[in-house]
């Protein structure tokens, strides 16, 4: 990590802890961010890690230094501590976490005072206080207070409920199973599921730091446990969510797991069916699927770089109301414009509520894609050459360079050829109506890729 000269990655600093992420490291991260803000009143809150206690010690010793007053909050999701920025009117916040990254790793996020995290550029001064060990250091008597914040996870449930139609979700009496990887959904879902009449049964809800119960990363390798327990206990749909909880996954009552796409999709078009000829925002990597929803309802896009931040501030610069990702981050701005797992989950009842639908029903609807993905070995020296030479070959398709190369073909399938921020890979994301087209599309350009890497 420090070999480059840089501290943050596309959401925050991530590391092995005692490895890349030390507690002595994270006492100086929080000198670097106590000196970027300037004794200012910052909350503090973790996922369920157990590194995260020690880390977030560190940072308060760091942020207290430089005279800056830290709000402990505790255990609670990133959506939650994000809400809580704004709602008690902090200067900003730092959270312990590493997101949907396996128990070994931890992080740490900055968050500005409107709850949603640093840009680059202020990424960017925080890095050079660290790096040129530029601290402000407060005297004896100007050191920050440490205090204790409390009841921010029952305040970030009754703004949830605020947004949607309580009384309409609760009418439809849903069942729902809840799988929040032991770590810190099981805090605010279950119980918000409960005030909006659903029953719930809740796997992998004990807080357990470890991870027992499976990978903190919901995709379709780690959600058996969860599609299996909503199809033998005849629930009516079920929800999985990574490590801190901004993310959501949804499986339907048979038990099938739907990618990110799919539900963003099904927020979308409801969204644009009350909010006609909205924008909003996602990045190139979504499906197709995204950009049929928002044609079919006269919804505009606004394409962005791959990332949630990027989303985020995009949003907040076009006054964009819905944003989403294809990893199952949903962004809905009247509560807060940021990936919010409980926030979708209850936006999700309240379509199924109004809709009568089940959730494989509102999926049916939708035209279908497959998706393939492969990846392609790239010196990381070769990757900006590589990027030229693709754009070369493929400038007079209809293509987008807003991350990578994105081309979309006239039969409806596309590919995206992006290099990967964190390691020596080009990655490739074909879609297209049929599986063995999208298969095609994604041999055909990892040879392209694989021939034009020979001649660099
Ligand atoms: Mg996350």
């Amino acid at each position: 990590m420090s070999t480059s000269k840089k501290l943050f990655g596309t959401n925050g600093v991530r590391g092995l802890v005692n490895v890349e992420l030390t507690p002595d490291m994270t006492v100086k991260i929080g000198l670097a961010i106590g000196t970027f803000f300037g004794k200012k009143k910052l909350l503090l809150g973790q996922d369920a890690r157990t590194s995260g206690s020690m880390l977030a010690k560190a940072v308060m010793s760091g942020l207290t230094a430089t005279g800056c007053d830290v709000y402990f909050v505790g255990m609670a999701p990133t959506p939650s501590l994000q809400f809580a920025v704004k709602n008690h009117k902090m200067d900003g916040g730092v959270i312990i976490t590493a997101s949907h990254n396996p128990a070994e790793y931890n992080g740490i996020k900055v968050i500005w005072k409107d709850g949603v995290e640093t840009s680059h550029e202020q990424e960017v001064e925080i890095e050079k206080n660290y790096f040129d060990n530029r601290f402000s250091f407060a005297s004896w008597d100007k050191l920050g207070e440490i205090k204790k914040l409390s009841g921010i996870n029952d305040e970030y449930i009754s703004a949830i409920k605020t947004h949607v139609n309580v009384e309409k979700i609760s009418e439809k009496h849903f069942h729902i199973v809840v799988d929040t990887a032991n770590s810190v959904g099981g805090l605010t879902t279950p119980q918000l599921m409960r005030e909006l009449g659903c029953k719930v049964t809740s796997i992998n809800a004990n807080i357990d730091g470890t991870f027992p119960g499976r990978q903190p990363e919901p995709c379709l390798e780690s959600l058996g446990e969860l599609a299996a327990t909503v199809k033998a206990i005849g629930a009516d749909i079920g929800v999985a969510f990574d490590g801190d909880a901004d993310r959501s996954i949804f499986v339907d009552e048979t038990g099938e797991v739907y990618m990110g796409d799919k539900t963003f999709a099904i927020v979308l078009k409801h969204f644009l069916l009350k909010n006609k000829g909205a924008t909003v925002v996602t990045p190139v990597s979504s499906s197709t699927l995204i950009k049929d929803t928002a044609d079919s309802y006269n919804g505009k896009i606004e394409w962005t770089k791959v990332g949630s931040v990027t989303v985020s501030h995009r949003m907040r610069e076009i006054n964009a109301k819905l944003g989403g990702e294809e990893n199952g981050g949903v962004f809905y701005e009247p509560h807060q414009a940021v990936r919010d797992g409980a926030m979708t989950t209850a936006l999700l009842l309240e379509i199924m509520a109004e809709t009568g639908k089940r959730l494989s029903e509102l999926v049916a609807e939708q035209p279908q894609y497959f998706i393939e993905k492969c990846k392609v070995e790239c010196p990381n020296e070769k990757k900006t050459a590589l990027q030229k030479r693709i754009y070369e070959q493929v400038k007079n398709e209809n293509i987008s360079t807003i991350d990578g190369v994105k081309i979309w073909f006239s039969d409806q399938s596309s590919i995206l050829i992006r290099a990967s921020g964190t390691e020596p890979v080009y990655r490739l994301y074909a879609e297209a109506k049929k599986k063995e087209k999208a298969l095609e599309i994604v041999k055909e350009y990892s040879s392209k890729l694989k021939e034009l890497l020979q001649i660099i």
